[in-house]
This record gives C-alpha cells, structure tokens and sequence, in this order.
C-alpha cells in the first residue's frame, strides 16, 4: 500500500518517491505527498517531476493514484520529485479544521442535542454545513463567530492518532472525530471568521457557509 506521507507529516511540500505502477494516464508510487479526494476534503494540485498532476485518487486497497497530464514522461522503477501547490492545501487544512472547530462552537451555542449536520463540503474558498436545527441560526451569528474567533486566538493543539484502522482526531479537549483529512498542527493557525452566512435550503435544513480572513 501506498505510503502516506500527508499523515506521517501535513506540512511536507516536496518529497522523492518511486513509480511502482503505471495505469492508463495514472501512477502508483511507494509513498506519496498528495492527498487524495476523501472526507469531503479536495484532492492536491502540485507536480511530480515537472508533470501536473491532474487527480488523485485512493482505490479500495488504499493505494493512491495519480492522474497525470503526460503520462509517457514515466517509467516503472523511476525516481521522481513530487511537489504540491501548498497555497492551496494548506488552505485547504486552514478551512477542513476550521469546520471541525465550527462543529464544536455550534455544539455549545445551539446545544449539543439539538442541532445535527445533515451534510457538509469544503473548497478551497470556504466550508459548509448543512444542518437541522429548529430556530433560524442567524440569530447566533455573531454568538457563534465571537467564540469561534476567541478560541482561534487562545490557539490549541490538534492532536491526531489512530486506533487500529481509524484515525481520530481532537481539538483541545473538545469531541473526538474521526477523520482522515489534513488538519494544522494548532487552531490558530485556522485565523478568524470572515463571514459566516446562513441560509434556507429546504425542509427544515439550513445551510450555514463560512469564509476565513
Ligand atoms: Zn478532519
């Protein structure tokens, strides 16, 4: 199985590895930088010896692929250098721990029991959540934001282990997920809300959007 060098160490921008497989315009190798599409979080944009790279991908045995713009540029055995846009991932790892904070704001403005997330994405620009919860949430608007800010400016780890197959990790002491994304080592690196935007999709659910500074 490809070795995941994005858990062992989400601050890796360059690293060397060896092409195993070639597959159509994809490629298998030893170990790998890029994160794969999963768990709502984006795949990686960078290159692997010059060539971009165009997807990534995880197959059911848990390797990853890479789909590449010029694939007859590799051989099987062949070192190559890969490097990833860490612009944007690590934008990416501001915004996907962002919404693990933001899930725990909203766990103590609305109450833990009472609001649950029916769905959720992220892109490099922001995170969702869509959610059931009986009231309108803009009325905890700037509730939310005020104690989603403090928390970025008092700062706390994010620790992350596994316990046999599954990856959990921890803000502080607030709830554990599970989770197999890319996170920053401390929320402050997240930065403060920007703009936090609510509305109705339907059905009770609401949809709540937030941008960071
Ligand atoms: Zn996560």
């Amino acid at each position: 199985m490809t070795r995941k060098l994005y858990y062992e160490d989400a601050y890796l921008k360059e690293a060397k590895a060896k092409v195993v497989e070639i597959k159509e315009n994809a490629l298998l190798l030893d170990q790998t930088i890029f994160y794969p599409t999963g768990g709502g979080q984006p795949h990686d944009r960078g290159t692997i010896s010059g060539v971009q790279v165009l997807d990534v991908y995880k197959d059911e045995d848990g390797n990853v692929w890479h789909v590449v713009e010029d694939v007859s540029k590799f051989d099987i055995g062949d070192e190559v250098e890969l490097r990833i846009d860490w612009d944007y991932r690590y934008k990416l790892m501001r915004i996907h721990t962002s919404m693990h904070l933001l899930d725990h704001v909203l766990s103590e403005v609305l109450g833990r029991e009472n609001w649950k997330i029916v769905g959720s994405g992220m892109n490099v620009e922001k995170g969702r959540y869509d959610v059931e919860y009986p009231e309108n949430i803009n009325k905890f608007k700037e509730q939310i934001i005020e104690l989603f800010n403090k928390y970025v400016d008092e700062g706390g780890e994010v620790k992350i282990w596994w316990e046999g197959e599954k990856r959990l990790t921890q803000i502080r002491d607030f709830e554990v997920l599970p989770c197999g994304g890319t996170h920053v080592k401390d929320i402050k690196e997240i930065g403060h809300i920007k703009k936090l935007k609510r509305s109705s999709i339907g059905k009770g659910k609401q949809r709540l959007e937030i941008w960071l500074e």
